[in-house]
Parts: C-alpha cells; sequence; structure tokens
C-alpha cells in the first residue's frame, strides 16, 4: 500500500480500529515470522552445509598438499641417499681397485737376494750384467765401463748381504755419460713408493773419468794436511784441534803421502773417497772453528753453562777464544762428539747414499703396503654395508604407496678409505744446524740428511756420532736403525 495524502486519514483510521481488527494483523503478521524463520533456519542449514563442505574440501586440499610435500620431501631424501650410496659405492670400488693394484703389483714385484752373494769381479762387461742379473735381480744394467760395473755390483752385493739379501735393490742400473739430472751428482737414485721395486740407479760415469788427472790436486791438498799437522800449533787455535785428534790428523797424512807414491794402485772410487775424507774433515774443523756454530750449540744447554759464557750469549758479545775452547771442554767434559760426517769414507759412499734414500723408501711403501690391505678390507666392509643399503631402498620403493613414512633411514659411513700420506718432513733452524755436522749437503733437505746419515752407518761410523744427530735421524725416520743399533 502506498501512503498518499489521499489514503494517509485511511491508515491511521485503520490503526485505531478495533481488537479484531488487530487480531488478523497479528496473525499475518506470525505467520510472516515463521516462514522466515524457516527460511532463516533452511539458510543456515545450508551456510552450515556450505561451510562444511568447504571445510571438508579445504581440508581435503591441505591433506592433500601435505601428502605432496611430504612425497616430495620423502622422494628427494630417498632418492638422494640412493644416489649417495651409489655414487659412494662406485667412488669406493675405485678406490679399492687403486690399493688392490698396488698390492698386487707390490706383492709380485718385490724381489729378495739369497742371505749371502759371493762377489767376484767380472772379466767383462757381458759377465757383470749376467752376475746382476741372476744375484741382484738387476733386470736392465746399461754400462759399457768394466771398473764401474764391478765396483757397483760390488756395493750392491755388501749392501745386500749386511741385510741378509732382504732389503730390495734397483731394478734398474745405467752408467752412461751425461744420463743424469743433475751433472754435479756422481750419483742418483729415481724411485717412487708405488713402484719401490722398479728403482733405477744412475751413475755419472764423468764425474770418475779423469781422476787420475787430478792427482795433482791431491798432492796439493797432501801438503796443505801436512802443513795442518806441522804448523797446527802456531796457525790454528788449540781449541780447533782437539775436534780432529793428532792421531786422526797423522793417519790421514800417511795416507795421503801413500796415495800420492801409488797412484795406480788406487782405483778412481777410492781417490775420490779420498778426497771427500779430505773434505769432511775440514768441514768438521770448520763446523767447530766456527763461533756462531759453537754459540748455537751452547744454547741449547743454556743451564750447565758457566756465568760468563751464558752473559756472552744473552748479550751477544763474544769472545771467539773463550766460547770456541769452552765449547770442546764441555764436550770433552759431557761426552758429547764433535766428530760427525761421513767420515771413515769408502769406495762405496756415493753409492751408500742413493741406497740410503732406496731404503727410506722401501720402508715408506711397506708402510703404505699395510695400509692398502687394510684399506681393501674396510672397503669391502663399507661396500658390503652400502650394498645392503641399496638393495634395501631398491626392495622398499616399490611397496611405498603412501606418504606416512617418517624420514628414510641414513647410511652410515663408518669405514673411511685412508690413503697414506708418504712422509713430510720441514727442517726447521736447529735441524738444518745439526745437519750440517753431518754435512753441508745434509743441511739442504729431510730426505739428504736421511741419506748422508745412512752413508756414514754403512760405514760403521755410528760410534762417532753424537746424540742430536741419531734423535735426528730418528726423528726423520731414517732406515735402518735398529739394524745399526743391534751391533
Ligand atoms: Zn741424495
Amino acid at each position: 500500500m502506498l501512503i498518499t495524502p489521499s489514503n494517509l486519514k485511511s491508515i491511521q483510521t485503520v490503526k485505531y480500529l478495533p481488537n479484531t481488527q488487530t487480531k488478523s494483523a497479528n496473525e499475518h503478521k506470525e505467520m510472516n515470522v515463521q516462514n522466515r524463520q524457516k527460511n532463516i533456519d533452511e539458510k543456515i542449514k545450508e551456510l552450515k552445509q556450505k561451510r562444511k563442505n568447504s571445510l571438508k574440501k579445504l581440508a581435503i586440499s591441505s591433506l592433500l598438499l601435505v601428502a605432496v610435500i611430504r612425497y616430495s620431501i620423502f622422494r628427494n631424501i630417498w632418492n638422494g641417499e640412493k644416489e649417495l650410496a651409489q655414487n659412494f659405492l662406485e667412488l669406493m670400488q675405485k678406490n679399492k681397485q687403486l690399493f688392490v693394484n698396488f698390492v698386487e703389483k707390490y706383492e709380485s714385484g718385490i724381489k729378495y737376494q739369497a742371505q749371502h752373494i759371493d762377489f767376484k769381479p767380472a772379466n767383462s762387461i757381458e759377465e757383470a750384467k749376467a752376475f746382476a742379473k741372476n744375484n741382484l735381480n738387476i733386470e736392465n744394467f746399461d754400462a759399457d765401463d768394466l771398473e764401474i760395473a764391478n765396483w757397483i755390483n760390488s756395493a750392491l752385493v755388501k749392501y745386500s748381504n749386511k741385510f741378509e739379501g732382504k732389503r730390495i735393490l734397483p731394478r734398474n742400473v745405467v752408467c752412461k755419460d751425461k744420463e743424469i739430472s743433475n751433472p754435479n751428482n756422481i750419483a742418483e737414485i729415481l724411485t717412487k713408493i708405488s713402484e719401490i721395486y722398479n728403482s733405477t740407479l744412475r751413475i755419472n760415469k764423468e764425474s770418475f773419468e779423469n781422476f787420475d788427472e787430478t792427482i795433482d790436486s791431491l798432492y796439493e791438498i797432501q801438503t796443505l794436511s801436512e802443513k795442518l799437522h806441522l804448523t797446527d800449533k802456531m796457525q790454528l787455535k788449540r781449541s780447533v784441534i782437539k775436534v780432529t785428534t793428532e792421531n786422526e790428523l797423522n793417519e790421514y797424512a800417511k795416507k795421503c803421502q801413500e796415495i800420492y807414491e801409488n797412484k795406480e794402485k788406487y782405483s778412481r772410487f777410492q781417490k775420490k773417497a779420498f778426497f771427500t775424507e779430505y773434505t769432511n774433515k775440514k768441514a768438521k774443523l770448520d763446523f767447530w772453528n766456527n763461533t756462531e756454530n759453537c754459540v748455537e750449540f751452547l744454547k741449547t744447554r743454556l743451564i750447565e753453562l758457566p756465568q760468563d759464557i751464558n752473559k756472552m750469549i744473552q748479550k751477544g758479545k763474544f769472545i771467539p777464544k773463550r766460547i770456541k775452547e769452552y765449547t770442546l771442554e764441555f764436550m770433552q767434559k759431557t761426552g758429547y762428539k764433535p766428530t760427525a760426517g761421513v767420515e771413515a769414507q769408502s769406495e762405496y759412499a756415493p753409492i751408500w747414499h742413493e741406497l740410503g734414500h732406496l731404503a727410506q723408501r722401501e720402508d715408506e711403501a711397506k708402510i703404505y703396503y699395510n695400509d692398502s690391505v687394510t684399506n681393501i678390507k674396510n672397503a669391502d666392509k663399507s661396500s658390503d654395508l652400502v650394498s645392503k643399503q641399496l638393495a634395501y631402498y631398491n626392495k622398499t620403493i616399490n611397496k611405498i604407496k603412501h606418504f606416512f613414512i617418517g624420514h628414510t633411514p641414513m647410511v652410515e659411513y663408518k669405514y673411511k678409505l685412508v690413503t697414506t700420506e708418504p712422509y713430510k718432513f720441514e727442517f726447521d733452524e736447529k735441524d738444518k744446524f745439526i745437519a750440517k755436522m753431518i754435512s753441508e749437503y745434509a743441511a739442504s733437505s729431510p730426505d739428504e740428511f736421511v741419506a748422508e746419515t745412512f752413508a756414514s752407518l754403512m760405514e760403521g761410523n755410528i760410534g762417532k756420532f753424537n746424540e742430536d744427530i741419531i734423535n735426528a735421524y730418528k726423528r726423520f725416520k731414517g732406515p735402518l736403525l735398529d739394524f745399526f743399533e743391534k751391533q
């Protein structure tokens, strides 16, 4: 009904109508309310249903989402694990193969000699080569100088016999001119831990070649030596001469004279050895005649020193004579041996030096061999573990249809492959100082220190070594110290 000015009055009239009319309006009103209530209930029901449905949808989609995420995470971890295990297995088998190859080559490559070999000088190069092949396991003997060939064979026999045949020898010997990396070297050895059974000893033929012509220089040395002996009290400090005893000097002077008078009786190698012995004696004198070396030595024994020496060392102001004399007195009192170096020198010393390198590498190869055997065992254990893990992955992946898996089991790699690093030693200043007692060359590297000391040990000089040298030799894993200590 539209409310217009014309019908406004009638509406107002209706308003004040008697109760009956009101009743009927109320009835009508109630009907409407009921209908509306019904509608609302339905709507609510409908809404509730809708909400329920959407919640259901939400829940389902959420669950699906979680499932998808969980599944993809699981799948990634699973595949990642599987791949990791597979890669690890491959790597391990590859690594293992390296050790297996080394062990096989080592076991078949190492050859020892008879417990004792009798050496007889060969009369021809062919004979010398045959001797080397049959007795010393030398496959390739490349030499054209019979004297040198006999010298090499003789040295290798002495070395082999000393260790009752249980030390490997070089497999190849080359003694030709210019076939040496450093022309200043008398000899060199080419050796690798991985192919320890296939070392090559090279001799610089040239270094012996013109030795007879240098006999004059030997004479110079002899006269020098005599001068040293005769005029020592005038020219040299009393303390210096104590380093090399008068007896030693007398013997040396005699030897000098003899070689000079009987040049032809001595081999090139003996003359060379004599020359080296002179160099060593001189080096020893020079070493302890050097104030700085004396101070360096005394510094390591500070507690036992008298006050004036201590003060000199602390202030850096030295009275050379006092320092040197005290050093030698101290050595005598404490039994410290100034004598060092490859003193007593035989004609074989250059070969002993190279064999010292070989012996050290041989000891390292033994360690590497033992480690390799352990590594192979560990690799097998590890492979077994990883293979089981992989089999588990392959079996389980087909069975898994749902995503309710908390986490994938991780492979535990308990067995790690350890590769052996060869010894890597470095010299500090103190080590260099000790090595210099052996020789200038010994101070160039730990390897050379070991080889030089080894050569001296082969000469039977162990009784002449002071404790510093012996301790350093042990520390740098010099070979065969036990053997020499037993002697
Ligand atoms: Zn060397």
